[in-house]
């Protein structure tokens, strides 16, 4: 059988990145992350600019940019989870003729909990690894647990971009939700609980999708 082909929708701050790496390791399918992707080419030239000035922001980069990235990605993956795209009702439409996706699944989390989530979150120069100075702080400060490279805070992790993040996905990526909703097969878990709660609803979302 093809590896399962996986979207995980949620706000940013849901937990789609910590998922996503258990995925990873439970399926063996690639992780297909445009966030990943636009920091790793931020000041890329591209006809609409450079991502890095939306970026910062906290907009969303021009739909043809984040499209070809997606699309080569996903030529490349036989399975795949696919976290941060689409995150607005055109890209769910091209998505929609490069691929069949086999499950869909939307964390849910409250605004006040993401904010909290969002500006505390630390993450890795060197390999990407993420904390949180309250709920995953590192043994020691500032210090990457995994590979020793310093800790920092993303640009757009700071409380006025978070919030702007926040709108933004509620009034571009709230209506990719409700467009799987409707056709009946986003698998809909709840985001608050612990990590390892969140997976076992997942996976079973997973198992009894395939
Ligand atoms: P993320 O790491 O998924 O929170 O993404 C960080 C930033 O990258 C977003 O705030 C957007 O500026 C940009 N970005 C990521 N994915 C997309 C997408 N699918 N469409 C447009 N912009 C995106």
């Amino acid at each position: 059988m093809s590896q399962p082909k996986i979207l995980l929708l949620g706000a940013p701050g849901a937990g789609k990145g910590t998922q996503s790496s258990n995925l990873v390791e439970e399926y063996g399918v690639e992780h297909v992350t445009t966030g990943d992707a636009l920091r790793a080419n931020k000041d890329m030239e591209t006809e609409h600019g450079t991502p890095r000035s939306f970026m910062e922001a906290g907009e969303l980069v021009p739909d043809p940019v984040v499209n070809e990235i997606v699309q080569a990605a996903l030529d490349d993956a036989d399975g795949f989870v696919l976290d941060g795209y689409p995150r607005n009702l055109d890209q769910a439409e091209y998505l929609a003729e490069i691929t069949d996706l086999d499950v869909a699944a939307y964390f849910e989390v409250a605004d006040e909990e993401l904010i909290d989530r969002l500006t505390g979150r630390r993450v890795c120069e060197d390999c990407g690894a993420n904390f949180h100075v309250k709920y995953a702080p590192p043994e020691e400060e500032g210090v990457c647990d995994e590979c020793g490279g310093d800790l920092i805070q993303r640009d757009d992790d700071t409380e006025e971009t978070a919030r702007e993040r926040l709108r933004v996905f509620e009034e571009n990526t709230l209506p990719v939700v409700e467009f799987y909703d409707e056709e009946g097969d986003l698998a809909r878990i709840d985001g608050e609980q612990a990590p390892d709660e969140v997976w076992a609803d997942l996976e079973a979302a997973i198992e009894d999708a395939l």
